[in-house]
């Protein structure tokens, strides 16, 4: 089936034709409640009524003008995530590796604009991962992904999480051109960053004139419940970058800078021939409303909070789910063996979710799941366990 596919993803047996809401449906009938959102992505489920009357208007009309030329759109989105975000301006791409990439280089080209030229290194935090492009992959740490690609960026220095000590430091010695950090680290397996250490390091950037930028690609636009993450630690970045659900499932990463650093790049610095065109920034004005005027945000903290309590009485049935982790509609847990075992009986019960970060059940619902379909989805995590065995 895959013979003219390069293999980079183990892929599983399903071939997924269609999908309403919370649910999507194989090419032999079987509905299975979506609790993966193709990771992060569909926070309007499938088939949401507003972004497909969006899609579809557009793209009988336009579909691509490149960035030579504007289109109604652009601003509109930027002027909304601007205002989400609380800083100024945007660059549009189409992944969260790009979105990253944006902010790398913008990072770079601050410092030497302020005269620091040698302030080219980056600090980023064990357990990080920013995506698969040469300067994405520089700051990632998981080994396995960069091992066979090297030589990557040099300059970048790892600090565990949490580690103040450390990361002032490396922050203090390297004298970087920014800090790199995920608020949740996702792939590692949802794993939140101390507030406190958020804070030490806003403030550490603060004093040493370093930039300081939040991956939010993941746990941004709302699915934590809050638009940002790091809100809740009351911490703003001078760059955060957003990708995953921010045009429902279309392809665009975005990076936002603060107004300071609004003026870095100048024409012909960076660019990318797809990024914000018209069909994706329909599309993700399909989105943001539906967050903003739709209730949904409202809705993803309430299915969080009925998501939350459910794993906690999981939890204390079950002695094999030895940790919860995350908030909002992107929570984990850890079990003390069995999730890959766990990961494919699910299937087969109906409920897609995914491993991740070791023994690790990530749960990333669409942010438009029902209050009765969180209430299935945990009853089918309960008959799963129950199979895999309580301890
Ligand atoms: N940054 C974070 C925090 C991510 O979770 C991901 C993907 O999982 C990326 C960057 C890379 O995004 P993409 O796969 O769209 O390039």
């Amino acid at each position: 089936m895959d013979e003219h596919v390069l293999l980079t993803y183990r892929r599983a047996e399903q071939v997924f034709v269609e999908g309403v809401g919370a649910e999507i449906r194989d090419d032999q009938g079987k509905v299975y409640l979506d609790f993966l959102s193709g990771i992060a992505v569909n926070a309007l489920g499938h088939g949401h009524e507003g972004f497909v009357e969006a899609v579809r208007d557009q793209v009988g009309r336009l579909v691509h003008t490149s960035n030579l030329f504007r289109h109604p759109y652009t601003e509109a989105v930027a002027g909304r995530i601007a205002r989400l975000t609380g800083l100024e301006a945007c660059f549009f791409s189409n992944s969260g590796a790009e979105a990253v990439e944006a902010a790398l280089k913008i990072s770079r080209k601050h410092q030497r604009k302020l005269g620091r030229p040698e302030r080219t290194g980056f600090v980023a935090l064990e357990g990080s991962f920013h995506g698969r492009t040469m300067g994405a992959l520089s700051v990632t740490h998981t080994e396995k992904y960069r091992a066979p690609f090297g030589p990557l960026l040099s300059g970048v220095t790892f600090v565990p999480v949490g580690d103040e000590a450390a990361l002032e430091s490396a922050i203090r010695a390297g004298q970087p051109a920014a800090l790199i950090l995920e608020p949740i680290q996702g792939e590692s397996g949802v794993r939140e960053v101390p507030a406190a250490f958020l804070k030490r390091a806003r403030a550490l950037c603060d004093e040493t004139g370093t930039i300081l930028i939040h991956d939010e690609v993941q746990t941004g636009c709302g699915r934590t419940g809050n638009f940002l993450a790091a809100e809740s630690a009351g911490v703003r970045p001078d760059i955060v970058t957003l990708a995953k659900p921010i045009a429902a499932g279309l392809p665009m990463g975005v990076t936002v800078v603060a107004k300071a650093l609004a003026g870095t790049l100048e024409p012909g610095d960076h660019g990318s021939t797809f990024a914000g065109g018209p069909l994706a920034c329909r599309a993700a004005l399909a989105f943001l409303t539906a967050l903003e005027e739709g209730g949904l945000q409202e809705h993803v903290r309430a299915r969080g909070q009925q998501l939350r309590k459910g794993l906690e009485s999981i939890e204390r049935d079950f002695p094999i789910v030895v940790e919860l982790r995350g908030r909002g509609l992107i929570q984990a847990f850890a079990l003390s063996r069995g999730a890959e075992d766990l990961v494919k009986d699910l299937y087969g019960r109906g409920l897609i979710v995914n491993k991740t970060g070791g023994d690790v059940i990530r749960l990333l619902p669409p942010y438009v799941i029902t209050s009765a379909q969180i209430a299935r989805g945990l009853e089918l995590l309960r008959e799963g366990l129950e199979a895999l065995g309580r301890r």
